[in-house]
C-alpha cells in the first residue's frame, strides 16, 4: 500500500522509494544524528548538490519562529511573569530541546516538499509489496 507524503516524512523515509530511511537511528538519543548520503532501499543520493541542506536552514528557522513564539505566549498565559530571565530560561532550554528535531524535519521538510526534483515512484514500493506476498 502507498504510504502517503506526510507519513513518510514523518517517518523519516526517502522522498523517492517512501521505503528507505533517510536518518539513522531515532531524533533523541546520545548518539549524534547521522544521515546516509544514499536512500538504501532505491539509492536516491539525498544531498542533490553540493550545500543542498543550507536551504534546510529557512526551514528550520521558520521551525525556531514558531517554537520560541508559541512558548514564549505559553510562558507568559501561565507565569504571568515580568523577569526576563523567566523566558530566557525557558526558551533557551526549548531551543535545545527542539534542536535535533529541527535538524531532522527540516531537511525531511526540504526534501519532502520543496524539491521539485525528487519525484515519488510508486514503483519502489509496489516491488516490494510484491516481494513480502
Ligand atoms: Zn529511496
Amino acid at each position: 500500500m502507498a504510504t502517503s507524503r506526510f507519513t513518510a516524512m514523518v517517518q523519516s523515509k526517502c522522498p523517492k522509494c517512501r521505503v528507505g530511511k533517510v536518518f539513522e537511528g531515532p531524533v533523541y538519543g546520545f548518539k549524534k544524528q547521522k544521515m546516509h548520503e544514499h536512500c538504501p532501499h532505491c539509492g536516491l543520493k539525498f544531498e542533490v548538490e553540493p550545500g543542498y541542506f543550507y536551504a534546510a536552514m529557512y526551514v528550520s528557522y521558520a521551525f525556531s519562529v514558531g517554537e520560541v513564539v508559541t512558548l514564549g505566549l505559553t510562558t507568559a498565559m501561565l507565569t504571568k511573569s515580568e523577569s526576563p530571565w523567566v523566558y530566557v530560561s525557558v526558551l533557551f532550554a526549548a531551543i535545545l530541546i527542539f534542536a535535533p528535531f529541527n535538524l531532522r524535519y527540516s531537511r525531511l521538510v526540504l526534501l519532502h516538499y520543496l524539491s521539485p526534483k525528487i519525484v515519488y515512484n510508486p514503483a519502489y514500493q509496489e516491488r516490494l509489496d510484491k516481494e513480502i506476498d
